[in-house]
């Protein structure tokens, strides 16, 4: 517990001793001065602050509505009502302060994934523990069973299990051995590693996450402002009621001023707006904590509303239905021999990070870093021009093939046709295929079911391919052969189609389609821990490559939809009755405070249960 909420124990202690002492002593003159101090002992701090705010705009606060409540109720002669309501609204402060802290504390300990040290192994073999950002790039690192890893690296010696359910959510361990790359964040389980650093420690996966995870409070979501709003209204109207309460009914019936100023009080004590606006944000809190435990991040808690109501999903293809690594099925080579055709290819394709030369590197199977390749170009959606050893090299499909100037021969086999032209002649292709993830097709059928009425697939590969991958994926709409520009326009049709209403979701890999990231209602990559730029413009992001996560993520959006609209109708709703009832004089100062409070703890207990979603 912390310091604040003990100093507040011990005042809430100091005054229910004085509040008992006055109630046994019978003498009006011992009982008034007791109770005026326990009075001041348990609410001197909200006096002082609503004397202090009444020179700001925002000045009808809940601070205000308890100082003028208790300050009447001792103007009447009402002392231990007085003293009682302040002393509950502080308990009840005290009790959501501990619950807040408690959840963003479990909110926390979920990302608790910052490490803390890391072993650096020195040329001479030996060893030293510094702190992860003074480890510099390609340094080696040990790292033990049961330590975190803290940096990114590849795998220079050792096998080990390593646990990524921080990151990514999976509970399943991934085995790993010497050339396999390993995350900063990740533990490791078994065996003793030795990892060769490819990157520092602000770069590094880590890092990229706390940062998005302390950011993810930026974007606020409509009902999170409107409740903001509402508070700012909400009370000046009470405080408003409250006086009409005390005037109007005795001036008309000339009834017992005392008697409608103690109602009047009354409605101040129940209308404090607290239990909404602790309880909201917090259930968006809980709800963003509870996917980020699944490998989801989201970066604001309007992306969780609009996820909750989704209902058309565009899928990037490449990367995101399909692994994203291709393997060469065949070589069709003109003029030249397979291996120079591969190794043509593959060293225009040396910097560029999409998976067809990710694919291509790896088949060439030869030593590209003594080639000379300068004056590289990217064509988005196309392919990819270098110079290669003096010569003008141009690897993609038929549309660059056309930029090149050259004819490209037609190719029967199904799967991306990477055609090659080396000074502007024809040299042949080379055929490759992706393969479908496993996830891909339940997913989409999971999201049918859970009534998404439009799915999508967009890419700017071949309609053989395309068409081929969404039957499996079981994707009706399909448009194939999409340059980058021609993905916007698709994205900007379809927003028209859904009539603008802030449903339309995109998941992407990251890679050359940012921009339709950013478009979407909600950009959702997948696999974005390698991809700086797809973090930046997604929403939501993926730890994992699992296209199940999207129906998890929308799960978990609705059920913190649910428990946000829960509170606000289920605090209101009590409010409005008490308060019928306290004008009514039905029920007294006493229910008021209790009403009050009993709807504050409730609201934060079902609050949390946004932390706490379904596996699926
Ligand atoms: P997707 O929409 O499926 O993610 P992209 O828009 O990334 O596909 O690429 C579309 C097509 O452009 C690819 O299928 C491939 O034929 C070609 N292409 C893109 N980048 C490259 C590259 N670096 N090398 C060769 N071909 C490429
Ligand atoms: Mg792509």
């Amino acid at each position: 517990m912390e310091k604040e909420q003990k100093k507040v124990i011990i005042r809430i202690a100091l005054s229910a001793i004085l509040f008992v002492a006055a109630l046994i002593i019978e003498s009006d003159y011992v009982k008034i001065p007791f109770l005026t101090i326990a009075y001041l002992i348990s609410g001197w701090d909200v006096l002082w602050r609503s004397v202090r705010n009444v020179s700001r705009v925002y000045f009808l606060d809940e601070q205000f509505l308890m100082s003028i409540a208790t300050l009447g109720a001792f103007a009447i002669g009402e002392y231990p009502e007085a003293v009682a309501v302040m002393a509950f609204y502080q308990i009840g402060e005290l009790f959501q302060d501990i619950a807040v802290s408690k959840s963003r504390r479990s909110i926390t300990a979920l990302m608790d994934i910052r490490p803390d040290h890391a072993v650096v192994e020195y040329a001479d073999g030996s060893v030293r523990t510094v702190a992860p950002d003074s480890v510099s790039v390609g340094s080696i690192i040990v790292v033990k069973p049961g330590e975190k890893i803290p940096l990114d690296g590849c795998v220079v010696s050792g096998y080990s299990a390593i646990d990524t359910s921080a990151l990514t959510g999976e509970s399943m361990p991934r085995e790993v051995s010497a050339g396999d790359s390993v995350l900063s964040g990740t533990l490791n389980m078994s065996g003793m590693l030795r990892i060769r650093t490819s990157g520092s420690y602000g770069e590094s996966t880590v890092v990229k996450i706390i940062n998005l995870v302390e950011n993810a409070e930026t974007g606020k979501a409509k009902t999170e402002k409107f409740i903001t709003r509402f508070a700012r209204y909400y009370t000046p109207v009470v405080v408003a009621v409250a006086v009409l309460v005390a005037v109007v009914p005795p001036l008309i019936t000339g009834g017992d001023w005392i008697e409608w100023l103690d109602r009047a009080l009354v409605a101040l004590v129940i209308s404090c707006p607290c239990a909404l606006v602790i309880s909201v944000p917090l259930s968006f809190y809980a709800g963003i904590g509870c996917a980020s435990r699944h490998g989801i991040l989201i970066k604001g808690s309007n992306y969780l509303e609009i996820l909750a109501r989704a209902d058309t999903i565009v899928f990037d293809k490449t990367g995101t239905l399909t692994n994203g690594d291709f393997y060469v099925t065949a070589v069709h080579p003109e003029c030249v021999d397979s291996d120079r055709l591969l190794y043509l290819a593959a060293c225009a394709e040396r910097y560029s990070d999409h998976p067809v030369a990710v694919s291509l590197r790896k088949a060439s199977g030869q030593n590209l870093d003594e080639a000379e390749v300068s004056d590289v170009r990217d064509f988005s959606g196309e392919g990819i021009f270098a110079k290669v050893e003096g010569h003008d090299v141009y690897a993609g499909n038929t549309r660059l093939m056309e930029r090149a100037g050259v004819e490209a021969r037609e190719c029967d086999r199904i799967g991306t046709i990477v055609h090659v032209a080396v000074d502007g002649k024809y040299m042949g292709h080379i055929v490759i295929s992706d393969s479908l993830k496993p996830e891909s097709t339940e997913s989409v059928k999971t999201l049918i079911r859970k009534g998404v009425s439009r799915i999508v697939m967009l890419t700017g590969d071949r309609q053989d391919v395309a068409d081929s991958v969404a039957r499996q994926a079981g994707i009706a709409e399909v448009y194939a052969g999409l340059l980058p520009v021609d993905k916007v326009r698709r994205m900007e049709s379809l927003h028209s189609d859904s009539g603008y209403t802030g449903r339309v979701a995109f998941v992407g890999d990251g890679i050359n389609d940012a921009p339709v990231l950013k478009m979407a209602d909600v950009g959702i990559a997948m696999g974005a821990m390698g991809s700086d730029a797809a973090i930046e413009a997604a929403d939501v992001v993926l730890m994992d490559d699992n296209p199940l996560k999207i129906p998890v993520s929308i799960d978990v959006s609705r059920k913190t939809m649910r428990i946000v609209r829960q509170n606000i109708v289920f605090a209101i709703g009590v409010k409005l009755i008490v308060l019928a009832l306290g004008t009514a004089g039905l029920t007294g100062m006493w229910a008021a405070v209790f009403a009050d409070i009993g709807v504050t703890v409730i609201a934060i207990f079902n609050a949390m249960r946004a932390l706490y979603c379904s596996q699926r």
